[in-house]
């Protein structure tokens, strides 16, 4: 029989756009809760993202500049009137709000250069980051 175990991972970014590795307590988890089975990384934010990608630091501020030119925050949109963070919402539905990574034996499976990568899109502020691991039976 499969288990849902969930955990919670509290990142504190520290600007208005950022990536941030978040690999490292995602790799903890799983490996402290051990076994094989389907991990899902996701964020309960419509503010902020999730992706996977290489954690190399130009290209991790690359992807905020891309997203900045997608969806400027100088930009007369509509959701501005109340809140001033459109950008912030739009370039969030563009990269998803999870992934979804495979465990097997307590070990995210991840091509050699893919790390878990948080998207802040309207900080600083406190994230939260959301595991959800459908751990298979023995
Ligand atoms: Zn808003």
């Amino acid at each position: 029989m499969a288990e849902l175990l969930s955990e919670t991972v509290e990142v504190r970014t520290s600007r208005r756009v950022e990536v941030i590795d978040i690999t490292r307590p995602v790799e903890e988890f799983a490996s402290r809760v051990g076994g094989s089975g389907i991990l899902v990384v996701k964020v309960p934010h419509t503010t902020a993202a999730v992706t996977v990608n290489e954690a190399e630091p130009g290209l991790m501020e690359d992807i905020a500049e891309a997203l900045l030119k997608l969806a400027p925050i100088d930009y007369p949109w509509r959701h501005n009137r109340i809140d001033n963070n459109a950008h912030a919402h739009i370039a969030a539905s563009i990269m998803g709000d999870s992934r979804v990574v495979p465990v097997v034996n307590g070990r995210l499976v991840l091509g050699t250069w893919q790390r878990i990568l948080l998207v802040e899109l309207d900080g600083p502020r406190r994230r939260r980051v959301s595991l959800y691991y459908m751990k298979a039976g023995d």
